[in-house]
């Protein structure tokens, strides 16, 4: 029998300064791949679990993961995320559109490139806005990109792929990454990959979930195997100057409950603006960049999943039924990290056409079903597993005639009538 690639890889070094004294932030668990989610009524086989540990380097200050799972395990082709299907994530795409177009400024036939372009939502406003555009996506979000007149090219980005796009299309005016640069195993090799592609004027723009509201609301359950790397923008202001790029411009959105966007250009090729340093310096006061901020970070992680016990026990011991809200990436490590399973949620509702239907929750026997069930059969309790936008949640429940009570699962548990 040939031997088969690794499916995983300690990772025991620093992935921005190399520095091999990290230092461990948090045990999440052996946890299954998220996307791992056998179909409802299957008899239950092996599954794979992998460690899952948040770790810091000293040095640099920079947070990652201690273990990094082979690609081909975590985006199979049919991995089912679909970017466009998520409203928040619409209207953060056509604000990049604007935002770059008015930044870099963009011309007509200017060629776009996005690095794991998904089903070509962000792309799709630049190709309205008269650019050239090309999407890097390996799995089949590709294939509806394409429906949308989004071309796309079936890949890993990698830099043989970047020399062969730039000799085929020419260098790229803009390179996004939205999303997906902490889901890539080199972040130094990304970098040269994107500058072999980056015309010399050209700008790379960054989206990533942000480290530091992910410590201020507790959003443990955003660490999974698919993200390597929780930014902040200390860490990416080193690792692009490594490679002469210089951030000119930085600024919050609110994607997948607070993520960074990043503008960066070759150095002394643009203005920098005040909001690198007004976010620098906004890292620098809450801990971010010292580390004082992960002190109490595993204690409020861990007080959180007892105060969750503590809130679920009276209910159930009442016989109440609880349903889950919404199966995204991150419900799977809130899932298997606090222990829920099928005896507590009877069921994780997501919406009609989601591919993550009639299927497990990864790791447990806790089903994925139709949202309808909701208003057929109501529950005395709601779970918002996407809690980031609890309110927005709750809002669309609300007028959709759900009328029971919410449970906000994190960063202090809590009811909601
Ligand atoms: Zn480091």
């Amino acid at each position: 029998m040939p031997d088969a690639a690794p499916e995983f890889r300690p990772l025991t070094s620093c992935q921005i300064c190399h520095s091999d004294t990290l230092t461990s932030l948090l045990f999440v668990g052996y946890i299954p791949p998220v996307n791992t989610m056998p179909a409802v009524g299957s008899v239950p086989e092996q599954q794979p679990a992998f460690p899952l540990e948040l770790m810091r380097c000293p040095d640099c200050g920079h947070v990652q993961i201690g273990l990094e799972v082979a690609p081909e395990v975590l985006f199979p082709y049919s991995y089912p995320y679909l970017s466009g299907t998520t409203k928040i994530l619409r209207e953060n795409f056509a604000d990049l559109f604007q935002e770059s177009r008015a930044l870099l400024p963009l011309a007509a036939g200017d060629l776009v490139v996005d690095i794991g372009s998904n089903d070509g939502t962000l792309l799709k406003n630049f190709l309205d806005g008269g650019c050239r555009v090309l999407g890097v996506e390996p799995s089949r979000a590709g294939e509806v990109a394409r429906e949308q007149c989004v071309e796309t090219l079936t890949a890993y980005f990698t830099a043989e792929v970047a020399d062969r796009v730039a000799k085929e299309h020419g260098k790229a005016q803009l390179i996004t990454a939205a999303n997906v640069f902490a889901h890539i195993a080199e972040p130094h090799a990304v970098v040269e990959a994107i500058l072999k592609l980056l015309d010399d004027d050209g700008v790379f723009v960054n989206e990533s979930h942000y480290l530091l509201p992910l410590v201020e609301t507790l959003q443990y359950d955003t660490i999974y195997h698919e993200h390597l790397r929780y930014y902040h923008l200390g860490a990416l202001v080193r690792l692009l100057d490594e490679h002469g790029l210089e951030v000119f411009h930085v600024k919050p959105i609110p994607t997948h409950g607070g993520s960074i966007r990043v503008y960066a250009a070759g150095r002394g090729t643009r203005d920098i603006h005040a909001s690198v340093a007004d976010q620098l310096a906004k890292e620098d006061a809450a801990g971010i960049t010292d580390g004082a901020a992960f002190q109490s970070f595993r204690a409020r992680v861990v007080q959180s999943k007892l105060d969750l016990y503590a809130l679920l026990a009276p209910l159930k011991a009442a016989g109440a039924r609880i349903y889950g809200i919404g199966a995204p990436s991150r419900a799977s490590t809130l899932i298997n990290y606090t222990g829920l399973d099928d005896g507590i949620l009877d069921c994780v509702l997501e919406v009609p056409g989601s591919h993550k239907l009639d299927k497990y929750v990864p790791g447990t026997r806790i089903p994925v079903l139709d949202e309808a069930r909701l208003f057929d059969d109501p529950p005395e309790y709601a779970l918002l597993l996407s809690w980031h936008i609890a309110d927005d949640l709750m809002a669309i429940l609300r007028r959709k005639g759900f009328e029971g009570r919410f449970i906000v699962p994190l960063p202090d548990p809590r009811v909601v009538d």
